[in-house]
This record gives C-alpha cells, structure tokens and sequence, in this order.
C-alpha cells in the first residue's frame, strides 16, 4: 500500500473521482453521529477524510476509535466537498477522501499539549517532548525553509566554484575567545581533545593546499553562557577563498544572501548592500551591529555641552567622557514614568544616570533643562534638529558606556513605540573595526575577531611599539554582516605571513613558545607558499530566526538545548558511570 502513497498536498481538485493512498496522524477528529470527519495530517499538510455510516459502515467502525496523533494509512476516492463544507482558508479546503479503508498503523497516547495551539504551551514541555512539538505546521514550516537555505547555499557556492570539505570535530584546543568544550581521550590519559569552536585554522590550511574556494556547512561549539539567541552548539557556512579581496568576498556573500533570502521567504533583496564603518557604526548607533530600520540616531554633544553648569556634563568631559544625545522625536508618546523606568533601565550597563529634558515646539522644559544656557539650547536645537514634541536623553560617562547604554535604550524604545517595520530586510557591512581592543583590566591587547586577522597593509608600520591609547588606530582587514541589527556573519582577510603573524602574536600576549604549542602547524603551514586568503562564516541558525521571524533560535533548530544547556528530551548533560570515567583516568572531585 505505502508503494502508491501520495502527500496530502499531491491531491487536489483534479484528481476527484481517482483514488489515493494516504498515511499520516489524525490532526483532528469530529463525530457528526453517522458521519465521522477525520483531518489526516502529513509533512506536506492537511486532508479531510470523510466516513458515512450509509456508504462504509467498517470504516466509520474505524474512524470511531481513532484520536489525535494515531499513526494511520488511508485508501480512498478523492470528491469534491458540499458548497457549505469548503474551507477557503486552506489549501485543499475544497476537496476530501471519502475512505474505502483506514488502516491503523500505530496508536498514539493522549499528547500533553495540543499540536495547534501554540500560546499556552510551556516552552519546557514542548522541548521534552520534542517529536511531538516538531509534528507542528509551524515547526515543520521552520525545518523545511532550513533544509531550502541549506541546499540553495551549496546550490550557490557550488556553482561559484567553492568546494565542500568537511573539518574534524576533535581538535586540539586553541582558544578563539570562548570556552572550549574538551573531549577526554582515553588512549592519551590526561589529554583532551576540543571540539571546534569554528574551522578557523583548518580552512586556512585548506588554502595553503590549494583548495582556493573552500565551504562547510558545520556545527560549531562555544562552551558560553547563554542568551535568546545563542547556543552550546550552532551551525556555521563557513568560507574561505584564496586570491581575494574584501570587496570580493563581500559581491559573493551577497549572492548568496540573495539566494538564501529566497529559498526561505520567497522574497527578493537589494544588492549591493549598504557599507558602514565600525566608526560610523558606533557614533550614529552606539553598536557595531547596528539596526538601520528606523532613526533615532546618536549625536555627540560634548563640544557644545563641555561648560555645561549642569556639573555632571562639565565633570565627565574633564575626566575624558564623552556627552551623546538620543532625541526621540515621537515625545507625546513617552510620558514621565517611561522617563523614570529608562533611567533605572540603563543602569545595567553601568550609566550612572539618564539626563534628559523636554523640547515641546520651541519650550525646553524638566530634567536638566534649567541648567543650559541660551545658546547651548541653540546650539543643541540645530545639531539635534529638534522640532515638535521630542524627548533628549543623554549618555555622559566613558565612551564604552555611553555607547552601550544609548545604544540599547534606543532599541528599546523603538520596539516599544512599535516604529520597526517588521517587513524589512535590513542588510549592512560593518566594516574598518580595530584590529584589536585594550583590556584595563587585564592591561592587555585582544584581538577584536580573532589572531588571525590581518591588519590592513597602510597600518602595519605602527604595529611596532603600540600604546594602548592607540590601539583604535589599527585597522583590521574585517568585515561583519548585519541583518535587522544582528551580527549574522563575520570574517576578514588573513595574515599569511609567518613574521606578521608572529608579531600579532606577541602583541596579544601569546608567547613563542605557546604560539608553538597551541599553532605550531599553522605557523609551520605558513612557511609553505602560503598564499594570500580571507573568508567569512555565516550564523545559519540566526539567518533562519531573523528570516522567518522566530523568536528564539531554539525555534530553528530540531533538537536545541535550553539555556541552561541541556536537552530536555535527552536529558543530556547526564554523570556517566565509574567504568567510564575510569576508562578515561578522570576522577570527579566532590
Ligand atoms: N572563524 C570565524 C568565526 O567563527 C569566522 C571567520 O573569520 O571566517 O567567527
């Protein structure tokens, strides 16, 4: 029977009068008393299958013991549906099975929640019983458009030339900025493998074999703590070209975003996207991945405020602060108390405060309006443009906080004056980051994306002798793609010279002998013709969130874990027993 089976979605208004085959899970049962209506669900949809106690009393004999989610198959003859029985919101609402025979393949338990109600169901319940919850038209819907984004990208890459090698999932451990997950060998007591926190080292080697356009569609781990959109494990398309230049890589991504973006939503986008320096990025928006759908731009105010009677302004400039201003210009819409919250708000990123004033069609008025003078109202009117009812906020600390404070208040307030046109597609470049950041605390350089990375050509005399004051000096070879304000790619060009790469090095801190244990075969790869190469990898599972306007990447991915990093279903992270840890000469410490 299964030989001839057809998907619901197969049938439709031309096949009446022929017969089909079916097997699916009853999605839904309804008893009319003589007439059983049975919705047959499968991964393609929906199909009415009708019993009548007149044409097959055996088969309504059946259709009586079904319930939701028995496994079942279905013969039947495909007819049109009575004028007032036809559903025009679904697809095949016209038409249904009148059944010859329903076989039942397997039956199921009451569920624990209703497959088509979404809202109340805990999202806990959903993950423990996750071949349950991806039974759901919109998990399906998800795994679908996933699995079209994965095949339009080997589509495209393939067809520029790129060839996919898969890279080994038990490494050596080399840091690229997060924890690692460790393996323990058991043939090497002591020793430990880690599993990849990105193919970094091993597409770059791919290049120095000659593979000049390299692609893997590959799990990736970082042992982090998590956010809504982060997990343990993610899935990156990774790349790596040789004889490139950004510009390049950039044109190819964006034929790859294009085609992505279709395959998933069946929409089309704009190419060449929007470039955007990470200066540029951090003044106007306080972020390097910023969102671009909407306004409400930063303004630095310090040359105007840096005498301000208003103390706090005047204090911070001494002690080289920095004063930006985000001027929301839909006033009426913020009232005192959204005032007082956001002031409490931005103290998780560590502002002191939130000074702010009122500009109501040409009156400054509360906050610290009575503090300006006359002409930094003037001042501020032009720089800030203000018209109308809008509310000043401002940042005064050091740049990082100011940055990080108006930048998230800004998100904030738009998505709570609902001004973000959710349709949007909002692609950018962020390129021209610092090839490193300056610690304080740890009074030490870090690499901004990795150690890798190369500086561009015009900077690398001031690599000798760098003071931390000018670590910003420095421009990396980097690039970042952002979509609707999130970072969903990243890469650079590399540095394949072994002298420059022994400098980078020795500025992070890395000494030569722990460059030698933890990179020796890079370092050793480099001495062999090398050639000139860059890449980039892409964040699939956030590509798919952002697309198809998922909440959380758990929502993306078939079986995730839960912030806490376990699998609900599995119960993964689970002790092992004694003989285990034995066979491995590890020990828990209590
Ligand atoms: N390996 C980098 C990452 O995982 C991406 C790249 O530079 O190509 O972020």
């Amino acid at each position: 029977m299964f030989e001839t089976r057809k998907y619901c979605s197969d049938i439709s208004s031309s096949d009446i009068d022929s017969e089909v085959t079916l097997a699916g899970w009853v999605d839904r049962r309804r008893d009319h008393g003589g007439v059983i209506f049975v919705v047959l669900r499968d991964v393609s949809g929906l199909l009415q299958v009708v019993t009548d106690e007149s044409t097959s009393p055996e088969q309504l004999a059946v259709a009586d013991k079904l319930r939701n989610e028995f496994c079942i198959a279905v013969k039947g003859t495909v007819r049109k549906r009575d004028e007032a029985n036809i559903n025009p919101n679904i697809k095949n609402g016209d038409i249904e099975i009148v059944a010859k025979s329903i076989v039942i393949l397997n039956e199921s338990e009451v569920p624990p929640f209703m497959l088509d109600s979404r809202e109340h169901i805990h999202e806990e319940i959903r993950l423990k019983h996750r071949y349950l919850d991806l039974r759901r038209e919109e998990m399906q819907k998800t795994m679908i458009a996933r699995h079209k984004i994965m095949q339009a990208t080997r589509r495209f890459l393939t067809a520029n030339n790129f060839i996919e090698i898969e890279t080994p999932t038990l490494n050596k451990s080399t840091p690229e900025g997060a924890r690692d997950f460790l393996v323990p060998s058991r043939l090497h007591e002591g020793h430990f493998y880690a599993l990849p926190q990105s193919p970094q080292l091993f597409k770059q080697i791919l290049m120095v074999s000659g593979f000049d356009r390299y692609f893997n569609i590959v799990k990736c781990f970082r042992d982090e703590d998590l956010r809504n959109d982060r997990q343990p494990e993610f899935t990156q398309i990774d790349m790596e070209l040789s004889f490139v230049n950004p510009k390049m890589i950039m044109n190819i991504i964006e034929g790859l975003l294009k085609d992505i973006v279709s395959a998933a939503v069946e929409r089309k986008i704009e190419t060449p996207f929007p470039v955007i320096s990470y200066k540029e990025a951090m003044e106007r928006f306080g972020k390097d991945a910023p969102d671009m759908r909407f306004g409400f731009e930063l303004v630095d105010v310090s040359g105007i405020l840096k005498d301000s009677e208003f103390k706090v302004f005047a204090n911070n400039i001494k002690n080289s602060g920095i004063i930006k201003a985000l001027p929301i210009d839909m006033g009426d819409k913020i009232s005192r108390k959204m005032i007082d919250d956001y002031t409490e708000w931005v103290k998780i990123f560590r502002a002191g405060g939130l000074p702010n004033f009122r500009y109501n069609n040409g009156a400054f008025e509360g906050g610290i309006a009575k503090f300006l003078s006359d002409s930094e109202k003037e001042a501020l009117k032009k720089e800030l443009n203000l018209d109308g009812n809008t509310v000043v906020f401002f940042g005064c600390d050091k740049k990082k906080i100011v940055n990080d404070a108006l930048g998230n208040l800004r998100l904030k307030i738009a998505k709570e004056l609902d001004i973000i046109d959710q349709s949007l597609l909002s692609f950018v470049w962020v390129v021209d980051f610092p090839l490193f950041e300056y610690d304080e605390e740890d009074k030490r350089f870090y690499a901004v994306h990795h150690p890798f990375t190369a500086p561009v050509a015009s900077d690398l005399a001031k690599l000798d002798n760098l003071k931390p004051e000018d670590v910003e000096e420095i421009t990396s070879d980097a690039y970042d793609i952002v979509l609707n304000g999130s970072e969903i790619g990243g890469g650079s060009i590399r540095i394949n010279n072994i002298d420059l790469q022994k400098k980078i090095f020795t500025l992070l801190g890395i000494s030569e002998e722990e460059a030698r244990e933890k990179f020796s075969f890079l370092l050793e790869a480099l001495k062999y013709g090398a050639p000139p190469h860059g890449g980039l990898a892409l964040g699939l599972d956030r590509i798919v969130m952002l697309l198809l306007n998922r909440e959380s990447i758990r929502d993306v991915i078939a079986f995730p874990k839960t912030q806490k990093g376990q699998c609900m279903m599995s119960e993964a992270p689970s002790p092992v027993d004694k003989k285990q840890l034995r066979e491995l000469s590890l020990k828990i410490i209590e």
